[in-house]
């Protein structure tokens, strides 16, 4: 169909819409526990064995990729933290591909009235990747994402289901075009690939500082470096993604990296008014801050102090405690101090639990 290039998606394939080969993995994966909180598996998971638990009478699945943005620039200012590509743009890609989806719908729709149809953005329990590998735009690689040849794996996945048959694109090889290489796995900071093509979400950077609610453990802060939403290491390292790498535009809206002591400075009508239409509000406030906090800590940088000191009285615990953290690792002589005053005040047990943690690491570090 002529709409779906003109919409700009770059990869096309077609599948029948049958029951997943990946779904025992799924299974096995949500039973360890490497699904983390994201109880959305466990509790949609008859839906996700076949497409017809999410449009009943689906035959066939085309799956679409969406090119987003594969600069090799990551470069991070001091007090600035970095966010994943996918966001870079600063808008919320399911708006983006909803739009685009409904284009090309409306045209199966004028061509036939009678077909049954519905676009997938991330929003349904559907195996996309697994669909898409079954399409052949792609294969799973080692470190879960689909990679394409050509295009790496630096784009959006997207399915649409319909009630008709196709005549299907031929899959890709079960193995993949990986071959000997390990980098993706060698390369996570946090060591969250239990083998190749296995991720343990509770240890990636990509899930704890977007999906993840509450407070980050703190033996895997570090690993966390200057990724304040989002992670790229394992795509950054990939040699498929490393031909493609290019300078793109950057349009005012850009959002490469995000301003963290400006951050501690704004309050929450302000923070409304900046993310609310960007990838960033899925972590809302309490996340992002949380997030730049441990950022700061990572950079240690004395000019962070400040900011920090402003996040150690916010009135959000989770900002707090990570605050409390940060101070600890800032070369600034009034950190202890800052920290036992607040512990004067302090009511909320996790934040005491942590200001006493950053009081011992100090006194350890002496
Ligand atoms: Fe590791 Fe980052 Fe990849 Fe997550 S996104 S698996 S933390 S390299
Ligand atoms: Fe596969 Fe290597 Fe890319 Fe990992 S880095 S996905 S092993 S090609």
């Amino acid at each position: 169909m002529a709409e779906i290039l003109t919409e700009g998606f770059e990869l096309v394939g077609v599948t029948p819409a049958v029951s997943s080969a990946g779904f025992p993995k799924l299974v096995q994966w949500i039973d360890l526990g490497y699904a983390a909180q994201m109880e959305y598996f466990a509790n949609r998971l008859d839906a996700y064995q076949n497409p017809s638990g999410i449009m009943p009478g689906t035959r066939s699945i085309i799956a679409l990729a969406y090119p987003y943005a594969a600069s090799a620039d990551h470069s991070v200012a001091t007090g600035n933290g970095r966010v994943a590509r996918y966001a870079w743009s600063g808008i919320d890609y399911h708006d983006v591909i909803h739009s685009k989806l409904k284009k090309i719908i409306k045209a199966f729709l004028e061509f036939d009235a009678s077909v049954k149809v519905r676009g997938i953005v991330d929003t349904a329990p559907l195996m996309e990747r697994e669909v898409a590998a079954a399409s052949g735009i792609g294969w799973r690689g080692k470190n879960t994402l689909l990679l394409n040849r050509g295009w790496g794996s630096y784009f959006f996945l997207t399915c649409i289901l319909i009630d008709r048959d196709f005549i299907p694109t031929s899959p890709s090889p079960a193995s993949g075009h990986c071959g000997t290489c390990t980098a993706c796995l060698d390369a996570c900071p946090t060591d969250a690939f239990i083998g190749p093509g296995i991720l343990d979400a509770r240890r990636c950077i990509s899930y704890l500082t977007i999906e993840h609610e509450g407070s980050i453990e703190a033996h895997l802060r570090p690993g966390i470096g200057d990724w304040v939403f989002g992670c790229d290491i394992c795509q950054e390292v990939c040699p498929w993604n490393r031909k493609r790498s290019r300078t793109e535009p950057r349009s005012p809206s850009s959002l490469h990296q995000i301003d963290l002591h400006e951050l501690f400075s704004i309050d929450d009508a302000a923070f409304r008014e900046r993310y609310r239409q960007t990838p960033m509000w899925r972590t809302r406030r309490r996340g992002l801050l949380r997030n730049a906090a441990i950022v700061l800590g990572n950079q240690a940088h004395a000019q962070s102090f400040q900011p920090l000191r402003t996040g150690l009285q916010d009135t959000d615990p989770i900002i707090r405690g990570a605050s409390a953290w940060a101070l600890s690792r800032i070369p600034h002589m009034d950190v202890a101090e800052t920290l036992k005053l607040a512990l004067l005040t302090e009511h909320d047990d996790s934040v005491r639990d942590e200001i006493n943690a950053s009081l011992c690491f100090l006194a350890e570090s002496d």
